[in-house]
């Protein structure tokens, strides 16, 4: 996998000089062949390290570009090496080029000391004394410090060795959608547009497929150069040419930005975590250095969390989840902070609100108590809803996370929530105590949830299967609700019951009850709905209705009966000395509560 090697320090210290020495690059003459057209890598040379392979390493042309040169090639950048020259010591520019590299997501740092011939062995000592303070307390405390010497050679061998040894250790997976933050964009006759950068994250071969942001205009790969040699695939990290499809030069410029689908988002209202050197006020004007981009923005921060800041745009840029990125003052240009990238296409947030911005999956899910759907949780996620579905499908499997048509919660933010919604219901069910049913709507609208459609008619079904709630079409009830009856209709029901309870499985029909109760037929018709909507009675089929206790009981006894074994209807029907005219509705109905199961023309209890 290829691999960076960033520069930092101050001018004069050597740097130029030390990359000539190590791979034979002058990379200050660089400039000049590229006005010839003999290079298109500025500031960049190529080492071989025995055992690790052919490594960039990125020179800083001067002060004033080195944030920007940091920042295209922060995220690929496994080492840096920080210049000072042992004849003069901790500088300034030292210190700035030390704090950005702080700031940035730098995770090794070599500290070189250069033109070690310049200096006696006492002030090689002082310097490395100062560098100690300087890396104390830091990150980098205990980073190695390498005297050399570019005109002797001495201390190069050194170098090289702590370089393989740094970059053995860390060929760390850059997986991810690959991106380019695009710094050059020029024309070659007969091959048409060709643009150059660093590849912040991901593999890039040739042929795939890209967007080129922020207008998402769909092209292609055609062909890609690193070091000035075709090659097949490129890796986060390394410098390239991408040769682009059917793209026009005045379609591309230097600050957009080259991906495969999905990895960046045009926004102009991001959030980021951002590392104060000095920490603005709310809403002030600042410049946010992103890939090779700069633009003006205005940050809004967040009472609640130190690192936090909402960065809105004065135009649309493109960003990356966790790309980093500095902010500097307006005028005069003065770094405030640095960070990265949180969410690249954020919600306005007030500054009183609270927020935890942890980034994973979970805490995405975990901050939304009532819910989250799936494409909700890509945006915030910068990803998308198919990439991250492997990680949805395991956190589900592991129950951690559960979800109704799209709607996800945590196992216990569902809990919380189911809670809410019971009591709002049960608020109802006090209010209207005669009511059997309330409209679901009215309880997610008490319970202040605006939960509809597909999701909550999964939850529903969820609460009913789990027992905790009745419903019927659109209406709903706590599974325990009783309504208040009067008491003519409480007299009437209980009759109804207990004429039901009697005829066992074979339960009377309404006629039969009509009749036997000596009632008009509407008066019964009318208790027996009431009955069902308050949960008393269950209505299995088209006129065949049984007390909710006596059906409860049958279940248990199909249960007991047939436990491991096969029946078939006429069995049953025997068995629990019925007819056909109850039987077979009876044992549709225990399929479809998941009693039993049919196998063939006969059934198992499941
Ligand atoms: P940069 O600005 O950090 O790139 O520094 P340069 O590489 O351009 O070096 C600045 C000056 O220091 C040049 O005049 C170099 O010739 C000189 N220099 C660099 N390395 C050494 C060294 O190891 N020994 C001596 N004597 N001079 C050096
Ligand atoms: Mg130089």
């Amino acid at each position: 996998m290829a691999q960076l090697i960033g520069t930092a320090g101050h001018v004069d210290h050597g740097k130029t000089t030390l990359i000539k020495a190590l791979t034979g690059v002058d990379t200050d003459r660089l400039p000049e062949e590229k006005k010839r057209g003999l290079t298109i890598d500025i500031g960049f040379a190529a080492i071989d390290l025995p055992g690790i392979g052919k490594v960039s390493i990125v020179d800083v042309p001067g002060h004033e570009k080195f944030i920007g040169n940091m920042l295209v090639g922060a995220l690929g950048m496994d080492v840096v090496m920080l210049c000072i020259a042992a004849d003069q010591g901790v500088m300034p520019q030292t210190i700035e080029h030390f704090e950005v590299i702080k700031l940035l997501p730098v995770e090794r740092l070599i500290v070189v000391l250069t033109r070690c011939d310049l200096a006696d062995e006492d002030s090689i000592e002082l310097v490395g004394l100062q560098v100690e303070e300087m890396l104390s307390g830091t990150r980098f405390e205990g980073s190695e410090i390498v005297s050399v010497s570019a005109l002797s050679g001495a201390g190069l061998d050194k170098l090289t060795g702590c370089l393989r040894v740094i970059l053995g250790e860390k060929r760390v997976a850059k997986s991810g959608k690959w991106y380019l933050p695009v710094d050059r964009v020029f024309s070659r006759p007969g091959h048409g547009t060709v643009v150059t950068g660093t590849l912040a994250r991901g593999i890039l071969r040739t042929g795939d497929s890209c967007a080129v942001l922020p207008e998402n205009e769909k092209t292609r790969a055609k062909s890609l150069q690193v070091h000035g040699e075709q090659v097949g695939e490129v890796f986060a990290g390394q410098r390239v040419a991408i040769n682009l499809a059917g793209v026009d030069l005045d379609e591309v410029f230097r600050g957009y930005v080259v991906c495969e689908a999905g990895a960046c988002f045009a926004t102009e209202l991001f959030d980021a975590e951002i590392h104060w050197v000095e920490r603005p006020k709310h809403g002030a004007r600042v410049r946010v250095s992103v890939g090779a981009d700069e633009v003006i923005a205005k940050a809004f921060l967040n009472d609640d969390d130190e690192v936090l800041v909402q960065l809105r745009s004065e135009r649309v840029c493109v960003v990356a989840k966790d790309q980093p990125l500095i902010v500097r003052s307006y005028s005069p240009a003065r770094v405030l902070g640095g960070g990265k990238v949180l969410v690249p296409e954020a919600k306005k947030r007030r500054k009183n609100a609270a927020v935890s911005m942890g980034s994973g999956l979970l805490d995405v899910i975990g901050r939304a108590p009532t819910g989250v759907m799936a494409d909700e949780i890509a945006r915030l996620m910068g990803s998308s809803v198919q990439a991250l579905g492997d990680e949805i499908e395991q956190y589900k499997n592991r129950g951690e996370i559960i979800g109704f048509a799209g709607l996800w919660f945590t196992a216990a933010g569902f809990e919380a929530a189911s809670e809410k919604f019971f009591v709002a219901l049960g608020q109802l069910h006090q209010e209207r105590p005669e009511r059997a049913l309330i409209p679901r709507d009215a309880a997610v609208k008490q319970a202040g949830l605006s939960w509809a459609g597909k999701p909550l008619d999964r939850m529903v079904s969820y609460w009913v299967g789990a027992g905790k709630v009745r419903a019927e079409g659109v209406n709903v009830a706590l599974a325990a609700h009783r309504p208040e009856l009067k008491d003519r209709q409480r007299a009437l029901l209980d009759r109804v019951k207990q004429a039901l309870d009697e005829g066992g499985v074979s339960a009377p029909g309404e006629f039969e009850i009509t009749n036997s109760l000596g009632v008009p037929k509407q008066a019964v018709a009318e208790i027996m709905r009431i009955g069902v909507e308050a949960g008393e009675l269950v209505r299995v089929a088209e006129g065949i209705f049984y007390t909710e206790g006596a059906l409860a009981k049958f279940v248990e006894e199909v249960r007991e009966v047939y436990a491991g074994q096969r029946f078939t209807a006429a069995e049953f029907k025997e068995k629990f000395g019925t007819s056909r005219k109850y039987a077979i509705p009876l044992l549709e109905w225990f399929d479809s509560v998941g009693v039993t199961m049919r196998q063939g023309d006969a059934r198992v209890v499941r």
